[in-house]
């Protein structure tokens, strides 16, 4: 039978506050254990937690971004379940009205217009701590510790909405993970590096009939730790519960782990099953107000987002739509291509140069644009240089090079190693004249009518002088002297 496909996500995003939600313990990835924690994060009787305003600013601004609803009333939640990384019992969450709901996210349709993908809620929640086993599983660990650093860090939950628009296919599924990391890239609100565990998704899948208007019974994957796992997460699954609904089975709404190494999946234990959480609203926090100014100003403020971005990058730079999504895709490779587009000469070389030689050197050293050491003036220097005809592409290239190791400007590399193009004519003749003596051969060869060996003697000048040779000139020059 045909089915149709029903995915949507839950994607936790950690904020980049400088404090904690709930207190002023720093948030800082890869600190000693426990060097950031406080009564309040550790759960202390007697300590009050105090909201974060930033962390609110930030939900906001996600919310907007998402083509949310802001609520001007929201409240906060305990949710409550034990286990050791949980030191109070129970996670402050949002469950009744939470700060933003019924948004969307536009991902590409593939006929040139957008399918607007939707967001049910968007809610502000703190983190638990972090264990850590002595081994690889906690099955298999002999003890485990707990660090509370993560403990209240402010996380959003970004909830999917499985009535409106959801995902229909894997292929769907990978452009809105990575639109939705693109757009609070764009707004700056996390890093999300999901290796850091920034960005984490659950995941609901269920299949029907097709045209069948009633939802069949979803599993849920949790804790997805790649783009890629997640992929090969739903296509085992989709492939399960087509074998089971075909065979006339049931699918079992539960909550099923990823295993990274055979790609299946596999249920969770029983008891971690439909957990009642027994939400009621948090007597520590009063109902928060949010003033219309508020909200207001954070939209006046709100960042370009990745689309407006794409469309500017076509309309003012004509630049073509291929090349504008690979330069917005990060939003600092956009910005170093406009900082530095305003010193470069010309703009097209720059662009090339931008999309073939900084992200070869990125990809090989595995590193990204913010961690250049080449500032954008720098980068549109060397193309200046080389459309000026002071410096060939290939020793461009060298210079690149060593920009990207060392910093240096271009200009003062240049000089100093003497890598100027040779502008005087009769000594590039005189280079010939040596080519042209040592290789009689090849000479020959092109004089009876061999015109691609030409190409083998214009080679060895541009070895004989360490690239600085204009090769368009030199082949004038040739070709000048074979036809005396
Ligand atoms: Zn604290």
């Amino acid at each position: 039978m045909d089915y149709e496909v029903i995915i949507c996500f839950e994607t936790h995003v950690e904020l980049h506050t400088a404090t904690k939600l709930f207190c002023d313990c720093a948030v800082e990835y890869g600190a000693p254990p426990n060097s950031h924690i406080c009564p309040v994060c550790t759960g202390q009787p007697g300590a009050l937690p105090v909201l974060n305003k930033k962390a609110v600013e930030y939900c906001v601004r996600a919310g907007l971004a998402l083509n949310c609803e802001i609520n001007r009333n929201s409240r906060f939640a305990r949710k409550n379940y034990f286990y050791p990384d949980l030191p109070k019992g129970y996670q402050i969450s949002q469950y009744e009205l939470p700060f933003c709901e019924n948004g969307f996210l536009e991902i590409a349709d593939g006929n040139g217009g957008f399918y607007p993908v939707g967001i049910k809620r968007i809610h502000l929640e703190e983190d638990a701590g972090k264990l850590v086993h002595s081994a690889e599983s906690l099955e298999k660990a002999e003890h485990s510790l707990v660090d509370y650093n993560r403990a209240c860090v402010p996380l959003l939950e970004i909830v999917g909405d499985h009535l409106r628009n959801p995902l229909r296919s894997i292929e769907q599924a990978r452009m809105y993970l990575e639109k939705l990391r693109q757009t609070l890239r764009y707004i700056e609100i996390s890093e999300c590096i999901i290796e850091k565990g920034q960005f984490r998704c659950d995941v609901n899948i269920s299949l029907r009939p097709k045209g069948s208007k009633n939802f069949g019974n979803r599993t849920e994957i949790k804790n997805m730790a790649s783009f890629r796992f997640i992929s090969e997460a739903l296509e085992y699954e989709i492939k399960r519960q087509t074998e089971i609904l075909d065979s006339g089975g049931e699918i079992l709404q539960e909550t099923r782990l990823f295993d990274e190494q055979k790609k299946i999946t596999l249920p969770m234990r029983s008891k971690e099953n439909a957990p009642d959480y027994r939400y009621f609203p948090d007597p520590d926090l009063i109902e928060v107000e949010l003033e219309t100014d508020f909200i207001e100003k954070i939209r006046t403020n709100l960042p370009e987002l990745p689309d407006q971005k794409l469309k500017r990058f076509i309309e003012e730079f004509g630049i073509s739509r291929k090349d504008a999504i690979i330069l917005t895709r990060d939003k600092n490779v956009a910005d170093y291509f406009i900082e530095g587009s305003q010193f470069a000469h010309d703009q097209k070389k720059y662009l090339r140069w931008i999309l073939k030689e900084l992200f070869k050197l990125l990809n090989e050293a595995n590193s990204v644009i913010t961690d250049c050491k080449i500032s954008p003036r720098d980068f549109a220097e060397l193309i200046n240089f080389i459309t000026q005809n002071q410096i060939t592409e290939p020793v461009g290239r060298d210079v690149l090079s060593e920009m990207f190791q060392t910093g240096r400007q271009p200009g003062v590399i240049i000089k100093e190693k003497g890598l100027q193009i040779i502008q005087d004519d009769s000594a590039l003749e005189r280079i010939v004249d040596e080519i042209f003596g040592k290789n009689p051969e090849p000479v020959a060869l092109v004089q009876a009518g061999q015109l691609k060996t030409l190409e083998f003697l214009i080679g060895q000048v541009m070895r004989e002088t360490k690239g600085k040779a204009n090769p368009n000139k030199v082949r004038e020059i040739m070709l000048q002297k074979l036809s005396k």
